[in-house]
């Protein structure tokens, strides 16, 4: 953040999109918590912040019929938490825009902090608008981004309202630059060998991550539900487990990529398999190959767990996003588990280790281990999305 702060205010897009409760207290505070050093500058700096942020989805019943659910959404949830986290008074405006915005944060003084209201309460947000991204862009005089986790998404509060500020007024914020620099360390030049860890429910959310993964690291390593349409495809039985068959060919596809690449491609061995889609469900090991009808996976079994280990502790460089089992229930996590120590020993010894997408994330948090790998990405969709190799509008319409 090359900008000077002192008398400038801050129109920073952070991502307070945390979950509520019933009685609208904040669950989990990661995501304020990991905006706070940004702020913290500014105000150090001399700077004001002016903060905007979406929570949830405030649009959805309207499209039903129904009406915007304010109560729900307000933004107003996240100030009190977030006055007690910076230690000094925090404003809210009712609004996100408009004349009531416009004077709240024209008599912001230094140090001072303004939360403005949930930008999806407008329309033009999710559409990129750009008359609703110039409004947003008057409030401040200087722009910074640091919500990595809506960076591939081009609204105007993450991406229009950046076209409105000179470069040398624009900047991203320490969360976005650490998960830009954490995400290159993987793709750029990495120490080998690079080992992938891929798992998760589904082979076609994951398609095209697979394929550039073959392009450059030395293991790939495939395990959860989506295994199991890549078992089946090189003719395995697989009894009731998951499988995506309009992907069976593709999955062949990047079996042999992988082969011609002289990528080592690790499905895995054994599995744990199960009656039921349930945590009481009776279940057995048996060969991934020779899952008995009606039985399905729903977790890597020892002997995948061994060789998924060996190339973790043999790596590098680690790259991990999904689980390896149905980790919410505790009977089909011990694979997710494994692998997760693994990755925390592996760093350990040296590895450089990030942790990216929602439920790997979750996994290596609930094991507390979030503090031994090297870098826990924030972003679930957007980090999938910077890893394929697409440029995220949130970052492109920074450094434009
Ligand atoms: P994703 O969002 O694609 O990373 O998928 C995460 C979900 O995949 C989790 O909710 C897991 O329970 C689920 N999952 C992992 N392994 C399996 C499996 N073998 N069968 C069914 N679902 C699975």
């Amino acid at each position: 953040m090359d900008i000077n702060f002192q008398g400038q205010r801050a129109l920073i897009r952070v991502d307070f999109n945390v979950p509520l409760d019933k009685d609208y207290k904040i669950t989990d505070d990661t995501r304020i918590q990991k905006a706070l050093p940004t702020i913290r500058h500014i105000l150090d700096k001399g700077g004001s912040a002016i903060l905007m942020s979406h929570l949830g989805r405030p649009m959805k019943k309207l499209k039903a019929g129904g009406s915007i659910d304010r109560e729900k959404f307000t933004l107003h949830h996240v100030v009190g938490h977030l006055s007690e986290q910076l230690g000094r008074d925090v404003k809210f405006c009712d609004e996100t825009v408009g004349q009531k915005a416009k004077s709240m944060a024209e008599q912001l003084q230094p140090g001072e902090v303004l939360v403005l209201e949930n930008t999806r309460f407008n329309e033009g947000e999710k559409k990129g608008d750009e008359a609703f991204a110039k409004q947003l862009a008057e409030l401040g005089d200087v722009y910074i981004n640091d919500a990595f986790g809506t960076a591939h998404r081009a609204h105007a509060s993450t991406t229009t309202v950046a076209q409105y500020f000179d470069k040398s007024k624009k900047s991203f914020g320490f969360l976005m630059k650490a998960e830009i620099e954490n995400a290159n360390k993987v793709l750029h030049e990495p120490d080998r060998p690079v080992t992938a860890i891929i798992g998760g429910a589904k082979v076609s959310d994951k398609m095209l991550l697979l394929e550039r993964l073959i392009d450059f690291v030395d293991n790939l390593l495939i395990g959860g539900g989506m295994a199991y349409t890549f078992v089946k495809a090189q003719g395995g039985a697989v009894g009731n487990s998951l499988v995506e068959e309009d992907r069976l060919e593709l999955a062949n596809k990047l079996v042999k990529k992988a082969e011609s690449k002289g990528v080592r491609l690790y499905l895995p061995e054994d599995s744990v398999v199960a009656d039921k889609f349930n945590n009481e469900a009776e279940h057995k090991t048996t060969s991934s190959k020779e899952v008995p009808d009606g039985w399905m996976g729903l977790d890597i079994g020892p002997d995948a767990r061994a060789a998924f280990e060996q190339a973790i502790m043999e790596a590098k460089s680690i790259l991990w996003n999904g689980p390896m089992g149905v980790f919410e229930m505790p009977n089909f996590a011990h694979g997710t588990k494994h692998i997760a120590e693994a990755v925390a020993t592996s760093t350990q010894q040296g590895a450089f280790s990030l942790v990216g997408g929602g439920d790997s994330v979750a996994a290596v948090n609930q094991m507390g281990l979030a503090d031994k790998v090297s870098y826990v990405s924030t972003g679930g969709g957007a980090m999938l999305e910077f890893l394929e190799g697409k440029e995220l509008p949130g970052i492109k319409a920074i450094n434009d």
